[in-house]
Formats: C-alpha cells, sequence, structure tokens
C-alpha cells in the first residue's frame, strides 16, 4: 500500500498536480501547491460542492430524506476577523493541541499521535515509542527495542512485553520513554499546549493589541453574518448558508502528502434549522454527504460513515459523525477524516450573543472568571429568530456538515489511481497508469488528436478543438504515436480522446475512446459537442 502512495505522490510531481510549495528553497512543511491539472481538478472538487449543495439546489421541493424544502445561500468571508469571534467561538483557549520535544532528535510530535508499547529485558522496563499505528507500530517497536537492549532479531523471545501498543498520553512520567527517534532514555519533555491558530498583525503599530489570528475554520464568519443573511435575503427557516474558503491550523506534525496541511480550503454549511426538527436534519445532512462522495466515485468499501461515541462530542454538540476513507498511507483497517458532520445546537449564535460559553451538565451557560465577570464577552446583539408561523423567538440549531476540500481531492486522486493493460495501435497490450477520475472531476475533460499530421487531419482536429474549447477544458496534442498520446491521458485522467482520422474526411465522423473501458464509437463532428458535454457534466 504504501508503494502506491509513493507513486501516487510521484505522478502528481510529474504531471502537475502537487508541488510541494517553495520547493527551489527546500519546500516549507505543511505547505503545498497545486499545479496546472492540480489546480482544474481542485477547482471541479468545489465546483461540483457549490453545484450541487448551493447554486443547484432546488428550494421548492424537499430532496429525498429531507424534511421539507429549504433555502441555500452562500458567502465568501475575510480571512482575518475582529479577534473577539475566537475568543468567543472557543478557539482562543480552547484550539490547541499538545505537543512533545524530544531534546536528542529535535523532533517535535504531537502527544495525541505517539504510540508504544511498554517492554522488560532483565529487570528494565521502558516504554518504546514510535509514531506508526497498528501492525505498523508493532514492528517498528520490536525492532527499536532490539536495538536499544543491543539484542539480535533471533533473541526477540528475551523481549518481555508488556500489552499492546498505546498512547503516549497513557504515560505520565516520560524517564523510562525511549522517543521514536531517539537512542537514549527520557528526551521527551513534558506535553505543553500549543495554540494551533497562526497570529498575525493587523496595522503599523504592531502592538499586541493589534494581534488577530488568520482563520482556523470557515464557521465563525458565517455565524456573525447570521442577522446580514436574514436581513438582506429572503431566506427562513429552515436554510443554509455556505462558505468555501481558505483556513489554516499551525499543525505540530504535517504529514501524509496534504491530508493534513498547514494552510487549507474547507468547504462548508451552516444549516439554520428549529430546534425541534434538528435530529430530522442532522441525519438528512449525514446521509446526502455520504452520498455526495459516492456519487463522485468513492468506493463504498474505501468510505465509511462513523457516529462518534458520546465522549468524543465536542463541547457543545449533540451528535457528530464523519465521513471517513481508507487512504493508502494509513495502516491497513485505519480510516482518515474527509468531513464532519456535527450537530452544534444553538451553542454558536448564543456564543456571538451573550459570550464564550461552557457546558454545566445539560445546559450551556456563560463561563465567568473569578471575580464572576464573562470571560469572553459576545456582541450583544440579538441573533434570534422571529418564526412567523409559530409566532416564536428562539435561536435556531445549527447543523454542520464541514468538508476539507484537499482531503476530498486526495481521496479522489487515490481512489482514481490506477495501473493496467491497455492495447497499442498494433493491438499489443501495454502497460498504464490511469487516473480513473469521474469525468466531473476530471481537470481536462477531452483530447483532441489528429491520427496523422497531414491530409487536412491537423485543420480539422483544431476547428473542432476551438469549438469544444467554448463549452470545457480541452487538449490538443498532434504529436507523436496516437497510442502513446492515449496513455499522456490516460494518466492525466482525461476520460475521453476525439481522434480525427481517414474517415472523418470521407465522412465527417470522428472516433471518440472511453478511458475506462476502453470502448471506441464514431459520431458525425456535428453531435461531438453535445455527446461529450451530455458525458462530462
Ligand atoms: P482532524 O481530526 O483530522 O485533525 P478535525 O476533525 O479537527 O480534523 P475539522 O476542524 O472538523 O477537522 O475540519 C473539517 C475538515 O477539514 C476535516 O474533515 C478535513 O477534511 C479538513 N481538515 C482538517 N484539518 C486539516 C488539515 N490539517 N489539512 C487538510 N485538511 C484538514
Amino acid at each position: 500500500m504504501a508503494m502506491e502512495m509513493d507513486q501516487l505522490v510521484a505522478l502528481c510531481k510529474r504531471r502537475g498536480y502537487l508541488f510541494q510549495s517553495s520547493e527551489i528553497y527546500g519546500g516549507l512543511n505543511g505547505f503545498w501547491d497545486y499545479g496546472p491539472l492540480g489546480v482544474e481538478l481542485k477547482r471541479n472538487v468545489r465546483e461540483a460542492w457549490w453545484r450541487d449543495m448551493v447554486a443547484g439546489h432546488n428550494e421548492l421541493i424537499a430532496p429525498p430524506g429531507a424534511p421539507e424544502p429549504y433555502q441555500m445561500v452562500g458567502l465568501d468571508c475575510s480571512i482575518i476577523m475582529h479577534p473577539q469571534v475566537w475568543k468567543c467561538s472557543g478557539h482562543f483557549d480552547l484550539f490547541c493541541d499538545f505537543m512533545v520535544d524530544c531534546r536528542e532528535s529535535k523532533r517535535r510530535y504531537r502527544h495525541d499521535q505517539v504510540n508504544g508499547r511498554w517492554v522488560e529485558h532483565r529487570g528494565r522496563r521502558v516504554f518504546v515509542a514510535t509514531e506508526a499505528a497498528g501492525d505498523e507500530g508493532l514492528r517498528d517497536t520490536e525492532q527499536k527495542a532490539l536495538k536499544f537492549f543491543n539484542l539480535r532479531n533471533k533473541d526477540a523471545g528475551e523481549l518481555q512485553w508488556d500489552g499492546g501498543l498505546v498512547s503516549l498520553t497513557t504515560v505520565t512520567d516520560h524517564a523510562e520513554v525511549l522517543g521514536p527517534d531517539a537512542k537514549t532514555l527520557g528526551t521527551l519533555t513534558p506535553p505543553r499546549e500549543f495554540n494551533l491558530m497562526f497570529k498575525t498583525i493587523v496595522g503599523a503599530m504592531g502592538g499586541e493589541e493589534d494581534a488577530a489570528f488568520l482563520r482556523p475554520e470557515t464557521a465563525q464568519g458565517i455565524f456573525v453574518n447570521f442577522k446580514n443573511v436574514l436581513d438582506s435575503t429572503r431566506v427562513g427557516l429552515p436554510f443554509g448558508v455556505a462558505q468555501i474558503g481558505k483556513r489554516f491550523r499551525n499543525e505540530i506534525t504535517p504529514r501524509n502528502f496534504t491530508f493534513r496541511s498547514r494552510e487549507f480550503e474547507q468547504m462548508e454549511i451552516e444549516f439554520f434549522c428549529r430546534p425541534d426538527s434538528s435530529p430530522q436534519w442532522y441525519a438528512y445532512w449525514r446521509d446526502r454527504r455520504y452520498r455526495w462522495y459516492i456519487d463522485l466515485g468513492l468506493a463504498g468499501d474505501r468510505l465509511r460513515l462513523r457516529d462518534h461515541s458520546k465522549d468524543e462530542l465536542s463541547h457543545y454538540s449533540c451528535g457528530t459523525a464523519d465521513i471517513e476513507y481508507a487512504f493508502p498511507f494509513l495502516p491497513p483497517g485505519e480510516f482518515g477524516e474527509l468531513e464532519g458532520v456535527a450537530h452544534r445546537g444553538d451553542f454558536d449564535l448564543r456564543s456571538h450573543m451573550e459570550g464564550k460559553l461552557v457546558r454545566q451538565g445539560d445546559q450551556l451557560v456563560l463561563e465567568v472568571d473569578a471575580e464572576g465577570k464573562p470571560r469572553h464577552r459576545g456582541s450583544g446583539k440579538d441573533l434570534s429568530y422571529f418564526d412567523d408561523q409559530t409566532k416564536q423567538r428562539f435561536v435556531p440549531h445549527v447543523i454542520e456538515p464541514s468538508a476539507g476540500a484537499d482531503r476530498a481531492t486526495l481521496a479522489f486522486l487515490c481512489q482514481a489511481y490506477c495501473e493496467d493493460e491497455a492495447p497499442d495501435e498494433n493491438g499489443v497490450p501495454q502497460k498504464r497508469t490511469v487516473l480513473k477520475l469521474h469525468p466531473r472531476l476530471a481537470p481536462i475533460k477531452a483530447a483532441v488528436f489528429p491520427l496523422v499530421k497531414k491530409d487536412g487531419m491537423p485543420e480539422i482536429a483544431r476547428d473542432l478543438y476551438g469549438e469544444l474549447k467554448t463549452r470545457m477544458n480541452v487538449f490538443y496534442d498532434e504529436k507523436g504515436a496516437v497510442g502513446r498520446r492515449y496513455r499522456r491521458q490516460d494518466e492525466a485522467g482525461t476520460p475521453y480522446c476525439v481522434t480525427i482520422d481517414g474517415q472523418t474526411l470521407q465522412d465527417g465522423t470522428v472516433t471518440i475512446r472511453d478511458r475506462d473501458s476502453l470502448r471506441q464509437w464514431r459520431v458525425h463532428r456535428r453531435e461531438l459537442v453535445d455527446e461529450l458535454a451530455g458525458r462530462v457534466g
């Protein structure tokens, strides 16, 4: 599996899907650039989401599974917001991870991402730590323990293991811990809290009072604009507000290609509804969002919907489910989050009205300091809703489907990558690498080839290319054997290739070749645009 990921990473670089940011200066960990093909793919992911969730949504009828019809509108908010936003949302105090540093290797780890096992040899008990999980973690800790105790592989039986792989968070004292990259014991520092928000300074004065943050999520822009949306449109409950945009998170250990980056894009909906119907809306959005990934090609056995257990729920949430994908870089059986769908109750709107809230039993109450004053004051603005139907005023409940555009793009790439065989122009099978991307997502929808560079074929091909280009992203190629041109497009994920050949000169038909089935059929050149437009969505 690890091999497959290396091949995908290599393909992404070779074909211009993804590059390391600032590569010529050695790169910057956790930051990525999308190349000429990657930018089209990610745009298509975003556009598919916006079309399916927002622009193409019909507010006159209830979609299957929805309790009633609803409206959808969009927003595009600023990345830097008033610092009070993050105080009331909880990010200022709570958006933290714990990290541990290794004094020997100078490496930094996220405390909850280090695992390890207790092992004893001749009365000496050590916790051998690793960043790996599952079977890989077991193998890694065994190798490290053998090395540490100066044993050979054949002496592995002398090691007495005490239990399986557990998190470093279960170990209170680091004196007996062998760090993941250390040779000596006790080199890991105690865990320290680390706020994941990027800090910046607004304006020229540059004092601490001018400090601001790059947004760690897109949601808050929607909450603080709730009243603006109500006052400027004719939306009424239930309705959703969508936003796609950059967010920043100073991850301690960015890794796994774009999966855990420090700058990435989010596609998020805050769906406002009446409190009594919120459980039905939660179920609707969970299922709707899960189906979206399947419809765009993620396979059922690599995708799962996982409900959070009670103790995993955020402090405000009445229910959360993750949509997860079995990324090839994860150990077998493990899944990585693509999207979280959360029932957030009235936590967010109330926080921006009243101030930072905390849960006390079943209640959300204002957090106060030692003198009984609010820890972080809200805006004091009324963010409640007057329901014309019931003549009641209340704070709406919120369902939040929150997806990562970069993780979804990565999952679509992982799913699409495949190696198989296709016959060349002489009918001899040739190995090929192919990205079987859904036609809606494919960066290039079709490639246009004249079979040979003579007899008027390039002229016809160029005309057709010009016609197609006004409707979709197409690519023109007249160089080299047609089989090689096909394989280059297979690797770029182009679903259709159109060839202008001898028969075109006689009857005006062209050949279309399907990337996945390799089926070829002819259509008249007059019908080509409609034929392809109908297929690429
Ligand atoms: P994780 O548990 O993986 O850190 P999260 O549950 O904290 O993620 P949210 O803050 O709920 O993530 O973000 C919503 C979505 O944004 C995630 O489902 C994921 O697709 C994406 N996302 C979160 N963190 C990152 C990151 N560091 N890099 C890329 N995408 C991310």
